[in-house]
């Protein structure tokens, strides 16, 4: 049985005296608990979550990672340097990068190559739009995010990657996929990763889901089969609201 993996995405939220109180709260909450835990701060906030959370049971990830190693890429976060100060997992392809930034599904290959060569584990995420699950097409739009993103991943490597289901009409929308339509994407995706790889490659695969998911709606969500944790936005922002999802 795969333990839930939920993890806190707090995106361009918080300050340095918020990020810590945060971190510092989560920490108490969830010691000794017994799922996994992530929290990806802002950039700037990594280095002093890094100093709250180091020894305690949640994992310090980043929200984006340069494809490129260190040298002359303006405004660009290296590898090396989030590794140098604690960060061991990496959110690649969330859908605001994805329609915000406009990242190709190249580029995020590229990060996530990247990362996995340096020994980062990676949080890959990929979702259908409203107008391509409206036009029938969410399990296309998901193995094609699936074949881009993990193109050249080694079998061996898939044990530090994790798949982020996050349909991007449901993200910060309040609007949440129901547990059956989620769950008929997630078995989608195992399915796709197991004609990838192969089916014990896929039964180890992490797939969290992501998209307004709250304490409200947790508990069923993740008693699906395929639903083995969360991606979080709005709700990891408060250790009340984030800490009863984690200990479900
Ligand atoms: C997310 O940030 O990946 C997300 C799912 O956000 P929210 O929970 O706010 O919908």
């Amino acid at each position: 049985m795969r333990t839930h993996y939920i993890a806190g995405n707090w995106k361009m939220n918080t300050n340095k005296a918020d990020a810590v109180k945060l971190a510092q709260d989560l920490v108490k909450e969830l010691k000794g608990k017994k799922n996994t835990y992530m929290i990806a701060p802002p950039f700037v906030y990594l280095d002093a979550v890094a100093q709250v959370v180091k020894g305690s049971n949640i994992i310090l990830g980043a929200q984006d990672i340069a494809a490129n190693d260190n040298g002359a890429h303006t405004g660009e976060v290296s590898a090396d340097m989030l590794k140098d100060i604690g960060v061991q997992t990496i959110i690649i392809g969330h859908s605001e990068r994805r329609h915000e930034i406009g990242e190709s599904d190249m580029l995020i290959n590229a990060k996530v190559l990247k990362s996995l060569s340096k020994g980062l584990d990676v949080v890959l995420c990929i979702g259908e739009l409203l107008a391509e699950r409206e036009a029938g097409k969410a399990e296309q739009v998901c193995a094609f995010q699936l074949d881009a993103g993990l193109s050249g991943v080694t079998k061996e490597q898939m044990s530090h990657v994790t798949i982020a289901y996050e349909p991007v009409w449901a993200i910060g929308t309040g609007k949440t996929a129901t547990p059956a339509d989620a769950e008929s994407i997630h078995a989608f995706i195992r399915k796709h990763i197991a004609k990838l790889y192969d089916n014990k490659v896929a039964e180890n695969t992490i797939i969290q889901y992501g998209g307004s998911m709250k304490a409200a709606n947790a508990a069923e969500l993740l008693a699906e089969k395929d639903i083995d944790g969360g991606l979080i936005g709005g709700a990891a922002l408060k250790a009340e609201t984030f800490v009863p999802i984690c200990i479900l």
